[in-house]
């Protein structure tokens, strides 16, 4: 009898264990039905077979099929095989198996209904539910606007090269005469304003350029030069306009490169001008020169500001400014590092930098030698 009791007791304990568990359970899909009702981006539940277990409002909206049509039905298979993308497939099927999750994809679709979106897809695989989750954003728009912002940069830019290079071919005419008649005052202010001119040469030059880049237009020469002479001649070039600073060459490359000449250049000019304009309290700069099999790496070295760690992954990136030293006069669009990076790109080499807050930063890149 008393065994009796205990065993109907352990059943109600069960047994009210049982509907706390379901009511979590209840209460946890909710919670999860209304996360993807609330998600303003599409977004999938597949199974791994890559099935559709659910869809959220966002997906219907956007991609205009009903619910009956979805769930249950193979994502290829979807809106008439709409969303049979061979990106797609090739993520799924192959990327996703190997690496859980796959980030940031972009893929051209036309869609039947919507016509032509760029999207972002981000999937993920949970393991122990043997669940895919799909997140997909429609970032057309988005890129619309980024291609006539890009646009408006283009025109802007060779709109204003015309007038600022007469302008300085004018300053320079101006110069000339004062010179003749002795009024050196004037040379003074005209020389001062041709080193503003040609400030403003070299910034729409940049923004051009990253026109250029944008677009797949820039063009590049390769030829065959010598990396140290190179290097050297880009230091005395910037040594001329750094007054606080003494720039001095450590090592030698002994190597040959073929290159486009005018833009290494141009790289060696942006981490100079950088290691000058963020080391204020400093007074020197040293160039690294090494070359390994078959390569040369130039590190350019400053003792100044140096770059949070953080910051460091986001450098190259387009408009991208880490801190600003004090008291700053330079323009400074945060466009130099990535054109930088794109030409360093070109030449399949690499780029990368080490620094330290407060100790200063070291900008490497190297490319491939004779
Ligand atoms: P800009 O100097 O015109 O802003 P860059 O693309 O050349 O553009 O540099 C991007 C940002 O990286 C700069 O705004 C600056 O914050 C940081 N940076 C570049 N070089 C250095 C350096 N040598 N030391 C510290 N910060 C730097």
């Amino acid at each position: 009898m008393k065994n009796m009791i205990s065993k109907s007791k352990n059943i109600t304990q069960l047994e009210s264990q049982l509907i706390g568990s379901i009511d979590e359970l209840k209460k946890a899909l909710e919670h999860a039905q209304d996360i993807m009702e609330t998600i303003r981006e599409p977004f999938l539940v597949l199974d791994t077979k890559l099935r559709v277990i659910t869809a959220n409002p966002a997906f219907y909206n956007t991609f205009k099929v009903l619910k009956k049509d979805t769930e249950g039905t193979l994502v290829y298979q979807l809106g008439n095989r709409q969303w049979d993308i061979p990106e797609l497939r090739k993520l799924l099927e192959k990327i996703l198996p190997k690496h859980t999750y796959f980030k940031d994809f972009e893929a051209i679709h036309i869609f039947p209904a919507i016509g032509s979106k760029t999207m972002l897809l981000n999937a993920r695989k949970i393991h122990h539910k043997n669940l895919i989750l799909l997140a997909i954003e429609d970032i057309t728009q988005r890129k619309e606007l980024e291609t006539q912002k890009d646009d408006f940069i283009a025109v802007a830019s060779h709109e204003l090269k015309t007038p600022v290079t007469s302008i300085k071919a004018y300053t320079q005419i101006l110069k000339r005469r004062f010179e003749k008649r002795g009024d050196a005052t004037a040379v003074q202010n005209l020389m001062k304003m041709d080193a503003q001119i040609n400030k403003l040469t070299d910034i729409i030059g940049k923004l051009l350029d990253i026109t250029k880049i944008e677009s797949g237009k820039l063009v590049f020469k390769k030829e065959f030069f010598d990396f140290d002479s190179l290097t050297e001649e880009i230091v005395k070039e910037i040594q001329l306009t750094a007054t606080n600073h003494k720039i001095t060459v450590k090592g030698k490359t002994k190597r040959r490169v073929f290159a486009d000449r005018m833009r290494i250049g141009l790289v060696l000019v942006n981490f100079l001008t950088n290691a000058i304009r963020y080391s204020p309290r400093a007074a020197k700069v040293i160039v690294h020169l090494s070359a390994g099999k078959k390569t040369v790496t130039v590190g350019v070295q400053d003792f100044g500001i140096g770059i949070e760690k953080t910051k460091q992954a986001k450098i190259f990136q387009r408009f991208f400014r880490a801190a600003r030293p004090e008291k700053e006069v330079h323009p400074s669009l945060g466009l130099g590092l990535y054109i930088a990076s794109e030409i360093i790109e070109w030449h399949n080499g690499k780029m990368w930098l080490k620094s330290k807050v407060g100790k200063g930063s070291t900008f490497y890149f190297r490319i491939q030698s004779e």
